[in-house]
């Protein structure tokens, strides 16, 4: 099972959708057909509790937590929404390398640098909790979505601590690539979503620290204890359960994922030493290569993947489905043209040996057809763009 849409694509954009593992798909639909409101009294109403009790469960369990710190949510982005709008703390800082759910939630937040490697700047965190005896909320992920980057939580958390902040901690990308522990990270409030782990798209959940809460974003029936009201999507909270489960065993296939990507990246190299790996000096999630290839820009990348039957993707998945630079990269202080140039390989459990090498090929192939790989010098990118090799 690799390609969820096609047998014959090479599926390598993981981090932007996983493809649905067949145990949650078929919870989902089990789900699916059952009636029954999750707040009715009857029997059926009950069944639907149920599930939703049991998928509970499983995601407080792949958090290290207790049931009752879960809040469900329509995703990720509500998630985060949800906490940066309720945690009572009006002053927000944001790492600059937070997704865009985090990032543009509130256009006042201060934006706190990260090195060149990718990993958030302690120091700055420091200076800026330091310049206001406000109560602030701290905004800092778990791991980069772009680079794979794992950021240094425990210590955030304990440089907020000195100054009283909380902190919030987007575990989006980490879930089923390394092991989340509420207690061990010392994070107060936690995002995960189902569709980067094996579950649905359209689920995901806010985990609660001990002693903090909320208040609702949306109101309404008082579900979820008055943290999210309306009515539940039991199919995909069934399936997202199912994932979060079934995502502690996927930590066992990263040290696969991180063989194949370190011989990716070697023979990247050595067929083009001009090439850049972002946060290739920094705790990186195995599945996520974040590459450029200078002078190509990243679209064009994208789209001779695409062609070549390959899902890979430049920076973030937005909605327009056009390639924006990327404000990770920028954030790291790349060159404009490195930036422009970039691209994510993002693999997961259903990944192949024969995957990599499928990218490594066509990879190599474009490098060469852009004029750097066997002349060794670099055609400029409106060249390459109107040689028409890749429309
Ligand atoms: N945070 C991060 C780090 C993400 O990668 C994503 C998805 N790209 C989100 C939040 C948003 O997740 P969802 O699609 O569940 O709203």
């Amino acid at each position: 099972m690799n390609g969820p849409v096609n047998p014959n694509c090479v599926y390598l954009d993981y981090n932007a959708s996983t493809p649905i593992k067949p145990e949650a798909r078929a919870a989902l639909i089990d789900a699916l057909s059952h009636t029954g409101n999750a707040s009715s009294v009857h029997g059926p109403g009950r069944a639907g509790r149920a599930r939703i009790d049991r998928a509970r469960g499983r995601i407080a369990a792949l958090a290290g937590t207790k049931e009752d710190r879960v809040v469900l949510t329509s995703g990720a982005t509500e998630a985060n929404s949800l906490v940066l709008s309720g945690s009572g703390r009006r002053r927000l800082l944001v790492s600059a390398i937070e997704h865009d759910s985090v990032r543009h939630f509130d256009p006042a937040a201060e934006s706190v640098a990260v090195t060149p490697d990718g990993i958030i700047d302690l120091a700055d965190l420091e200076r800026r909790l330091a310049a206001s005896t406000e109560p602030a909320l701290v905004a800092l992920m778990l791991v980069n979505n772009e680079t794979g980057v794992i950021q240094p939580m425990a210590e955030a958390v304990a440089v907020a601590r000195r100054y009283g902040a909380v902190v919030h901690c987007d575990a989006v990308q980490a879930g089923g690539r390394i092991p989340i522990d509420m207690a061990a990270l010392g994070a107060d409030f936690l995002t995960l979503s189902a569709h980067k782990l094996g579950g649905p798209q359209g689920a995901g959940a806010l985990i609660l620290g001990m002693g903090r809460d909320v208040a609702p974003l949306i109101r309404g029936g008082g579900q979820e204890r008055g943290r999210r009201g309306g009515t539940e999507n039991v199919a995909a909270i069934s399936g997202f359960g199912v994932a979060a489960e079934l995502a502690v065993s996927d930590i066992a296939i990263q040290k696969r994922l991180a063989d194949w990507r370190a011989e990716l990246e070697r023979r990247i190299l050595a067929a083009a030493p001009g090439a850049r790996i972002f946060g290739a000096n920094a705790p990186r999630i195995a599945n996520t290569l974040c590459v450029a290839m200078p002078g190509v820009p990243s679209e064009t990348q994208v789209i001779a993947f695409d062609l070549a039957g390959i899902a890979v993707s430049a920076g973030a998945a937005c909605s327009s489905g056009r390639v924006q630079a990327s404000h990770v990269l920028r954030a790291m202080g790349a060159d404009e043209s490195l930036v422009g140039s970039a691209i994510r390989i993002s693999a997961g459990y259903a990944s192949t040996a024969a995957d990599f090498d499928r990218a490594l090929e066509i990879w190599i192939d474009l490098y060469n057809r852009a004029g750097r790989g066997t002349s060794g010098v670099a055609a400029p990118a409106a060249t390459v763009a109107r040689a028409g090799w890749v429309v």
